[in-house]
């Protein structure tokens, strides 16, 4: 496939009822195949006295379970080794096996068999050339290569779009710089922390701004950065460069989502793949997938092999921003609003850390960087300690002023209070990989550089 066809998928080309058909007849054959193949979902389904022949369409979708990422941690020790109960394929079937960061939790393992590994590199090619990578990019690929997906599986992926893929992978941003020239570098996939980290090493060991090195795109995921309007915009200033927003989740697809060149949301690039519904976080009800809806989304395996998923709760909130893109890609647009996780709530206000990062960013005298600091679990009293970096050109006569006006900026766009604690520029730590943003210093967690 080229280039425009690998964007212009015959899914994406599909209106709505199309997509709807096309589903629904893909939903139910990988009903009928994980209800034969997994012994995980063959005990969901007795526990609920449901069975293959209650379910004749997606509209009967809602009769099924949630599942929650613990049950699939724990249906990894109910059947060892490799996948667990969930496994739905022949051990000698798998080719590759991928983990979960663990961050939140003892990782979980996902596998694919042949046939799932082609389907991830075509749909992983589709979503980057979505963003903008094509035959003529040479791409610096820095996510983690080391049992990510976001580092292999993206990069096997990136390939089929005809790019040329470097697989730098993350701790070689001192190679890195150097290879800008030597090999000329178009483009650099990597979470929005570790661009502006890599600014900074540019600056460091080049002596040049990023600015000058001709990078056109910049490809960032694996965190909120890329989709937060300031951060965005001080990463194109930054590099010159065109910044799209991509993302994935492990036990779903690498991919599901990339940003076209009218930058007005990602786009849902694996309605082939991969079944999503908007539920209302509180009640569990389904919400329509239109204009303006804000959900928690909730995906379903349409086409998987290794270890299929039905009605996956991502704990994801998004928003759909449209249905429809003069790109001609007709996968819905959306954006991500936050963790359910992440969410604080501070004297009755729901508060992300994206949001922060937004005005922390938009600020000048600031460079950005910040931390959360948590005296207590879940329901914040009536404020939030903030710790920020003022900027290099701010006078230490200034500081108590610039303190003022950001904790009167966060009251005004944000309605909360703030308690912002200023401090020196390169404070607090830089992250190659995801940053971290709050800290539970009830629990004795501090910033650490
Ligand atoms: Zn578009």
């Amino acid at each position: 496939m080229d280039h425009t066809q690998l964007i212009q998928s015959e899914i994406g080309k599909m209106n709505a009822k199309e997509v709807i058909e096309f589903q629904n007849q893909k939903f139910l054959n990988q009903i009928a195949y994980v209800l034969k193949n997994s012994a995980f979902y063959q005990k969901k389904f007795t526990d609920q006295n449901l069975s293959v022949n209650d379910i004749k369409s997606i509209d009967d979708l809602t009769k099924i379970p949630f599942t929650e990422k613990q049950e699939l941690r724990d249906a990894l020790l109910q059947q060892p080794p490799r996948l667990g109960a969930n496994q739905a394929a022949s051990d000698v079937s798998l080719v590759r096996i991928h983990s979960s960061s663990g961050t939140t939790g003892r990782p979980t393992y996902v596998g694919l068999t042949k046939q799932d590994a082609e389907l991830w590199d075509q749909t992983i090619g589709r979503a980057l050339s979505i963003a903008g990578i094509g035959p003529t990019d040479v791409v610096a690929h820095c996510w983690n290569y080391s049992m990510f997906v976001g580092g292999l599986a993206n990069h096997l992926g990136g390939e089929t779009t005809g790019a040329t893929m470097i697989p730098i992978g993350i701790g070689q941003s001192n190679r890195l710089v150097r290879m800008i020239k030597e090999l000329g570098i178009t483009a650099i996939t990597g979470t929005p922390s570790y661009i502006l980290y890599l600014a900074n090493v540019v600056r460091k060991e080049l002596g040049v701004e990023p600015a000058a090195l001709g990078i056109k795109t910049i490809i960032t995921g694996g965190e909120p950065g890329g989709g937060v309007p300031a951060t965005r915009e001080l990463i194109e200033s930054t590099w010159n460069a065109e910044c799209h927003e991509v993302m994935g989740m492990v036990d779903i697809h690498p991919m599901i989502g990339a940003e076209c060149q009218h930058k007005q949301g990602m786009h849902f690039t694996v309605p082939d793949l991969v079944l999503t519904e908007l539920i209302d976080v509180d009640t569990g009800e389904m919400l329509p997938i239109a204009t303006g809806v804000i959900g928690e989304a909730v995906y379903t395996h349409l086409e998987r092999y290794a270890n299929p998923i039905l009605r996956f709760r991502s704990h994801d909130m998004i928003e759909i921003l449209g249905t429809e893109c003069e790109c001609g890609h007709n996968g819905y647009r959306y954006r991500v609003v936050g963790r359910t996780d992440d969410m604080l709530i501070v004297k009755g206000v729901n508060v992300y850390p994206s949001a922060v990062e937004d005005v922390l960013r938009s600020i000048d005298q600031l460079t950005g960087e910040f931390a959360i600091l948590l005296e207590k679990e879940g329901v914040q009293q009536d404020y939030l300690n903030i710790v920020a970096e003022y900027a290099n050109s701010v006078d230490s006569s200034e500081i108590e002023t610039l303190k003022k006006e950001v904790e009167k900026k966060i009251a005004e766009i944000l309605l909360f209070k703030a308690n912002i604690d200023l401090v020196e520029p390169n404070t607090l730590p830089r992250f190659e990989h995801k940053a971290k943003r709050v800290y539970k210093t009830f629990l004795g967690e501090n910033i650490t550089k």
